[in-house]
């Protein structure tokens, strides 16, 4: 827990660390997602989530924090995901 806390590359804000459940494939406890709504990236996707599915999601930008890897994690609403965040 004492690693800086990482920026995400889409808005620039602090990221938070979110809690992995049992059911998701990583090995991590946790990883970075922005929790940002003006972030341009959960902005968009709603849009594009729009088009391709004609159904209302989104998807957050998350990084393992172990590999750096970045990518999508998927929400239904601006409230989904958010408890599992892990208070500093
Ligand atoms: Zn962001």
């Amino acid at each position: 827990m004492n690693e800086p806390v990482a920026k995400c590359p889409h808005c620039d804000q602090p990221m938070d660390r979110w809690a992995i459940p049992d059911e998701l494939p990583f090995d991590e406890d946790w990883h970075w997602i922005c929790f940002n709504d003006e972030c341009p990236y959960y902005v968009k996707g709603w849009k594009w989530m729009e088009e391709k599915f004609g159904r209302p999601a989104s998807y957050r930008h998350r990084q393992n924090p172990t590999s750096k890897e970045n990518g999508p994690m998927a929400v239904w609403s601006d409230m989904a995901l958010r408890n599992g965040i892990i208070k500093p």
